[in-house]
């Protein structure tokens, strides 16, 4: 599966907002991911107990776990994670502004807690996602447009065919994602039924 992102549109003039959300303020904003961040954190202490039993869910968990940690190494070796902190500190300045942080929804959050990554803010840049860190990503688990987004630097710095082939790398991370995330979402439910 395929993500590349096609676009020749600067970076900075990228929305990665969902469209109810583009008149947000961005003191909304903090108090949207604060709320999400706390019922994450609630979600956590009442699943925990359950999903730590349940065997599927430990080994869907696990093959998510795997799948990032092949992303990670495929960017590391391809030098995209070196480009990306270059870019960060000398170049546009990197493409995790706060809006993506709405991207973060609580299932996500849930599953980095799962992941054994606490959630804490990170940036006290106001003009950068929470979850940035000065070494890159907080988060174990991203969004989707976190893990695919290949910009107009990337794609001209690699060639075609290794953009695609990290992509196909990313892909398996974000199904085993698209999986864990159904998971619990089903189970929620059900729990919600009985
Ligand atoms: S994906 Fe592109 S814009 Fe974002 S940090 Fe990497 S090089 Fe910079
Ligand atoms: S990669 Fe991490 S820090 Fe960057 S925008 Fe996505 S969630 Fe935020």
């Amino acid at each position: 599966m395929l993500y590349i992102v096609q676009t020749n549109r600067p970076v900075k003039e990228m929305s990665l907002l969902p469209f109810n959300k583009v008149q947000c303020s961005k003191d909304d904003y903090y108090r949207w991911v604060w709320d999400t961040v706390h019922k994450a954190e609630n979600l956590y202490k009442t699943l925990v107990s359950h999903l730590h039993q349940d065997k599927t869910f430990l080994s869907l968990l696990k093959k998510l776990d795997k799948s990032i940690e092949a992303t990670q190494k495929e960017m590391h070796l391809t030098g995209v994670t070196d480009e990306c902190a270059d870019c960060a500190l000398h170049g546009e300045g990197t493409c995790c502004g706060y809006r993506t942080g709405y991207k973060c929804d609580s299932i996500l959050l849930l599953i980095n807690l799962f992941l054994g990554r606490p959630i804490s803010m990170q940036s006290n840049n106001s003009e950068k996602c929470f979850f940035l860190t000065d070494n890159g990503c907080f988060l174990r688990a991203r969004p989707v447009i976190c893990v695919n987004f290949v910009c107009g630097r990337l794609r001209n710095k690699f060639p075609h065919k290794q953009l695609v082939h990290i992509q196909e790398v990313a892909g398996k991370e974000i199904d085993a994602l698209f999986v864990v995330e159904e998971y619990i979402k089903k189970y929620l439910l059900l729990s919600a039924n009985l």
